[in-house]
């Protein structure tokens, strides 16, 4: 049902919230006000308390629980009206899940390579799904890893690593020199998981991460934490790649040492432009052992159809329905319930799925709705949809991801992830202001690399421009830095634990305007005569040519 447009903007007078109105401006009726009325802050809660619910167990992925909770999102999807958009005529993509357990020996040196000590001196695991992997090949020291056009960096240049172990430093030179990639504001190509991307790229037979904490932003009894259990990933085609690890700092400065090098001189050689890579005088024999796990789950899509010629192409709204299950009880509680994180997204991404269901207005680009699977995995269901999406990548416009809502009440601002990455940037100012709120920017997330950490990054760096709601930081009523407060406590005392549940104190207020935003920012993408475009220094510009291109 379409309303007609006098009838609209007498409506968008009642609804406009305060300071369009304070400002004396004349609030003009959009189509994104027909949308954003109809967000329902009882859907919300409604959708939250079920998913959240001890009954839920969770909903970690591969379980009675997480089943429960996709069978629940599509049931949604279909009493909206939403087609199936997974395999098959089904709302259910399926994510196939290895994990393995490695048992990894390790030695590097000249002609008799001596053998490291696992926890203390690293840790290592296979890239290859099987139950036995060896490595003998000889090191290159290449510096960060990094080949970034845009940047005017090639830490590969005439580089053969082929069947070499490349051994690499972590972050961007940007740490250590203010004035190259973006400062003390962490780029993708800064992440060990891009120079494990960049090392099979090149052909490497393995590759060797140095930690520092500064350089990884954690300390190594995190790697060792983190690397020695089960290694939880997406089943897909190997790479040449047959193993990763981390170096400890001091194992990796006195094996350099073996060689002839200084790691301290290379390491400063390595954050100036024009570095090439430095062969070493090791060899590098490794043999892991691993016992393998395989499961699947899903994620779940539904489409609502756009109209016209461009309703071939999509705007995703997506959040993760994952959480972490059942496991170590803390004060007596074991289900993890990821009330927060990440029922609180997945109800808001019902919810605006049925904002735009009972509005009746459709964008001209179809809107495609995501609950990902096994996000806390590694983003695995994300990783899964931009490995084999349900339509052409270069169809897929945009993603809006919503992980974790704010459920601590107004602010007088909107923030999300990665807005300075791309023209969303514009598109959500537009949108926010439309609901009188100002864009903020949370730079302390920016730094720590924030951007790389929900299912929106599996799309971006796949070339889709994408985008991830954080809480503002202004609350209505409440002193400056309360709502810092609010989130160094979440932190510190829910996150990832069985505390995240369902809390009387939650407030609802908060997380509409955020999705009001939301919906009003899909419709403008759905709408607008072109797709949003990478801005020109963003990482994922290249990535998003490609995509163009259709690869
Ligand atoms: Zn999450």
């Amino acid at each position: 049902m379409r309303l007609p447009d006098f009838f609209l903007s007498s409506l968008a007078m009642t609804f406009i919230t305060g300071s369009a109105l304070a400002q004396g401006k004349t609030p003009q009726s959009t189509p994104g006000d027909q949308v954003a009325r109809a967000v329902d802050p009882k859907v919300l809660r409604a959708h939250l308390e079920f998913l959240a619910d001890d009954a839920l167990e969770g909903r970690a992925p591969g379980t009675r629980g997480g089943e429960l909770a996709a069978k629940y999102i599509a049931a949604q999807f279909k009493r909206l009206g939403l087609e199936p958009a997974g395999d098959s005529g089904t709302y259910f993509q399926r994510v196939p899940i290895i994990a393995l357990t490695p048992e990894p020996s390790l030695a590097i040196g000249g002609a008799s390579p001596a053998p490291l000590d696992r926890k203390t001196d690293f840790v290592l695991w296979a890239m290859r799904n099987d139950s036995l992997v060896n490595l003998d090949a000889a090191a290159i020291f290449v510096g960060h890893g990094i080949v970034a056009p845009e940047y005017g960096w090639d830490d590969y240049a005439g580089a053969d690593v082929k069947g070499r172990v490349v051994i690499s430093l972590v972050n961007d030179p940007g740490l250590s020199d203010s004035t190259t990639f973006r400062g003390k504001i962490l780029t993708y190509y800064g992440r060990w998981t891009y120079k494990i991307e960049e090392a099979a790229r090149r052909g490497a037979a393995g590759i060797l991460l140095i930690h520092t904490p500064e350089s990884a932003t954690y300390p190594w009894t995190t790697v060792q934490s983190g690397w020695i259990g089960p290694q939880v990933r997406l089943e897909r085609p190997p790479t040449s790649l047959l193993a990763a690890g981390w170096l400890h700092h001091d194992a990796a400065a006195r094996l350099f040492r073996h060689s002839g090098q200084d790691l301290a001189a290379l390491t400063e050689a390595a954050t100036r432009r024009g570095f090439r890579a430095v062969p070493l005088d090791l060899r590098v024999r490794a043999s892991i052992h691993s016992s393998i796990r395989r499961s699947t789950t899903e994620n779940v899509i539904g489409r609502l159809p756009g109209h016209g010629p461009q309703a071939r192409e999509a705007v995703l709204i997506g959040g993760h329905y994952d959480h972490f299950g059942i496991g170590a009880p803390v004060n007596g509680d074991s289900i993890y319930n990821g009330a927060e994180d990440n029922a609180s997204g997945t109800a808001a991404m019902l919810t605006a799925a049925e904002a735009f269901a009972r509005s009746g207005l459709r964008p001209r680009r179809s809107l495609v709705f995501v609950g990902f699977a096994a996000e806390e995995a590694g983003l695995l269901g994300s990783e899964a949809l931009a490995g084999s999406p349900p339509f052409p990548l270069r169809d897929l416009a945009a993603i809006l991801n919503l992980d974790v809502v704010n459920l601590y009440g107004r602010t007088h601002d909107f923030s999300a992830l990665g807005l300075e990455q791309s023209s969303l940037g514009q598109t959500i100012g537009r949108a926010a202001s439309a609901e009188g709120l100002r864009v903020s920017t949370n730079q302390e997330a920016l730094a720590r690399g924030a951007y790389f950490r929900s299912d929106h990054f599996a799309l971006a760096r796949v070339g889709v421009p994408g985008t991830s709601i954080e809480n503002g930081n202004d609350f209505v009523g409440r002193p400056a830095g309360w709502g810092k407060e609010r989130k160094d406590e979440y932190v510190a005392t829910r996150y990832h634990q069985p505390s995240d549940e369902v809390l009387p104190w939650f407030s609802y207020d908060g997380a509409i305007q955020q999705l009001r935003v939301i919906v009003r920012a899909a419709v403008l993408l759905g709408n607008a005569p072109d797709q949003p475009t990478w801005n020109d220094a963003s990482e994922f510009k290249a990535a998003g040519n490609r995509r163009l291109n259709g690869r």
